[in-house]
């Protein structure tokens, strides 16, 4: 179980939940080269230890609790977070392919500006 990061932090990526976390499992972070690359930001789930400290600290709600409650429109994401590894240049690639496809997939919830995206995720 771990906490997953979902589309509204595509379009603001502010990092504010990378601060919060008292275990540095969220990447990338502002001083990794991946930063300037990729869409959005993940949670590790295997250092992930469910502490809930960054859902507050994220301005547009992009953080879900578990895979399992994480939105149906959401669902690939999971993914994302699943394999993304900072400095696994291949694990990079393979998320952001992901992040892609989503975007790809859901256009209607990429015309919604990030701040209100959570509110449009279907249960
Ligand atoms: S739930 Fe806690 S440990 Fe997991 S990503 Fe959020 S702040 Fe980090
Ligand atoms: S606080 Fe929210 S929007 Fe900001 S980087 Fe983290 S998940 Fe993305």
């Amino acid at each position: 179980m771990a906490f997953v990061i979902t589309d509204p932090c595509i379009g603001t990526k502010d990092a504010a939940c990378v601060d919060v976390c008292p275990v540095d499992c969220i990447h990338p972070r502002k001083d990794e080269p991946e930063f300037a690359q990729t869409t959005m930001l993940y949670i590790h789930p295997e250092e992930c230890i469910d502490c809930g400290a960054c859902v507050p600290a994220c301005p547009v709600a992009a953080i879900y609790d578990s895979p399992e409650s994480t939105p149906a429109s959401q669902k690939q994401l999971v993914d994302a977070n699943s394999v993304y590894r900072a400095g696994d240049a291949g694990a990079v690639a393979q998320a952001e392919a992901v992040v892609q496809a989503h975007i790809a997939a859901h256009a209607d919830l990429m015309a919604v500006a990030p701040a209100e995206r959570a509110a449009a995720h279907a249960g």
